[in-house]
């Protein structure tokens, strides 16, 4: 998901638009903004996209000088109108809108405790469960009620938070969730999920949230607030491999930039003889590009992406998945007729669409495909916000190398490895989980699947 909020702006729903807009790749199954105005909060939220859930023509009239923007894709609690945020809600401390990214691992446990005390819950999604524990809290005021809740979740979570008096934002003790704040030249504060959706308002990144800080900002400033100790920090390493946007920065250095050295490091570690290196299109070309950079192949289009259609992952179910695959992708024959083919995807998960992809270049006319994948094998399901697949999916899982090559139907494969990851992404703190690296947080035992 992706949380964008901004504080202390004339026309603040229509930037919330603006920075929500350009953190769509983060959801595509609901949308919202909710908007602050004389102690009242409006929300706007609906299914699909966000040009699809909320009308820009409607918040250019709307007042107000804080908003609060969210996008959705389900990782726990179903794709539907009921779970679209912001969450609002009434509490003695008045209305609060409330935008979560991320995944809370005791979300059942605390639900259960909350349910058995009273709590009504109007959705599926575990972010309820925030508000619930500020509504619960006997603390007398919001500040400390809010960070009295955010100390009992265990996970991977970015929280945005919109009350009559101020605006919050807080980061999980791992850091796993990514949350920044900007700031515009005539003074407007920004939380957002991304970087690029500060340079969408002209903000200027100030730094990242801490993991563990909560920070509140209102007509004095910004105040921060440590609701619990940092822990040892495991930043989401698939934030970088494929979530976030390439023009994003992370601690200064561009996502595209560290795609390019994952390429790097793979062409080092899996250096195959061929003709063309063809990335899959949009997320893996900068590390098809360091692919070529390295092995002194040339990179070409090889393949070809219809604009109009939506990350594949996002569709829920895997005969959508297959047909979106199909509508999404077609192959250039002119650049792969004939030649022996690198093809270089940034991850692979379930395998649907590599296969898919091998099938195409192949009837294109290619004589070899060699598959290079510029992450290691994705052997465990996340728990902390990113993925819905479940462990019975995962392709690398549960095949060999080999077997894996004969599935996807390619002459040859590799993956980067663990090594090579750690060396593109340079400074340590990662979380690399799903690589089959140990969950940093533990994990109920009843939660089967993650995202
Ligand atoms: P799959 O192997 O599941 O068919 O799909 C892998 C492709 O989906 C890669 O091209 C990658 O860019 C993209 N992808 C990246 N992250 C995810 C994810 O979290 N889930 C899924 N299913 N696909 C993802
Ligand atoms: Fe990111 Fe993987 Fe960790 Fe999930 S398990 S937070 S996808 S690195
Ligand atoms: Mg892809």
């Amino acid at each position: 998901c992706g949380v964008f909020a901004i504080w202390g702006d004339p026309e603040a729903a229509v930037k919330a638009y603006w920075g929500t807009f350009s953190l769509q790749h983060r959801g595509q199954e609901s949308a919202g903004i909710a908007v602050l105005d004389q102690g009242q909060i409006h929300v706007q939220k609906g299914m699909g996209l966000l040009q699809e859930a909320v009308k820009i023509k409607d918040l250019a009239h709307q007042p107000g000088q804080v908003a609060l923007g969210h996008v959705r894709y389900s990782t726990t609690g179903a794709s539907e109108a009921m779970n679209a945020q912001p969450l609002m809600m009434h509490t003695r401390f008045g209305p609060l809108a409330l935008a979560h990214n991320g995944n809370l691992v005791n979300h059942r446990a605390l639900r259960e405790r909350l349910a058995q005390e009273g709590s009504i819950f109007q959705g599926t999604s575990d972010s309820e469960v925030l508000a619930h524990l500020i509504a619960k809290s006997t603390r007398p005021t919001l500040d400390q009620a809010l960070s009295e809740a955010l100390a009992q979740l265990e996970g991977g979570f970015a929280f945005g938070v919109l009350a009559g008096e101020a605006l919050y934002g807080a980061r999980d003790p791992w850091g796993l969730r990514p949350l920044v704040i900007g700031r515009t030249p005539a003074g407007a504060w920004v939380l957002a999920s991304e970087t690029c959706a500060l340079d969408m308002v002209d903000a200027i990144w100030l730094r990242d949230v801490e993991p563990g800080e909560m920070v509140r900002i209102d007509e004095h400033g910004i105040m921060s607030e440590r609701y619990r100790p940092p822990a040892e920090t495991h930043a989401c390493a698939f934030e970088v491999i494929y979530f976030s946007r390439p023009d994003s920065l992370w601690q200064g250095r561009s996502m595209h930039l560290k795609r390019r050295e994952l390429g790097r490091q793979l062409a080092e570690e899996a250096p195959q003889a061929a003709d063309v290196v063809v990335g899959v299109p949009d997320s893996s070309l900068p590390a098809a590009m360091g692919y070529a950079e390295t092995s002194g192949i040339p990179f070409d289009f090889g393949l070809v992406k219809n604009r109009y259609i939506a990350r594949t992952f996002i569709a829920p179910n895997r005969d959508h998945r297959e047909s979106a695959v199909r509508l999404k992708l077609s192959a250039v024959k002119e650049v792969v007729a004939g030649r022996r083919v690198v093809l270089v995807d940034d991850s692979l998960v379930r395998g649907t669409t590599s296969r898919y992809i091998i099938q195409l270049l192949r009837q294109a006319g290619a004589k070899e495909v060699h598959m290079r994948i510029a992450s290691p094998p994705y052997r465990d399901p996340c728990h902390y916000g990113i993925d819905t697949s479940r462990a019975g999916e995962l392709a690398a899982r549960n095949l060999s190398v080999d077997e894996l090559a004969d599935m996807v139907g390619a002459d040859s494969l590799a993956y980067l490895s663990v090594a090579g990851l750690k060396r593109a992404l340079g400074q340590e703190g990662w979380c690399l989980a799903c690589f089959g690296q140990g969950y940093p947080v533990p994990v109920e035992q009843e939660v089967q699947h993650g995202g």
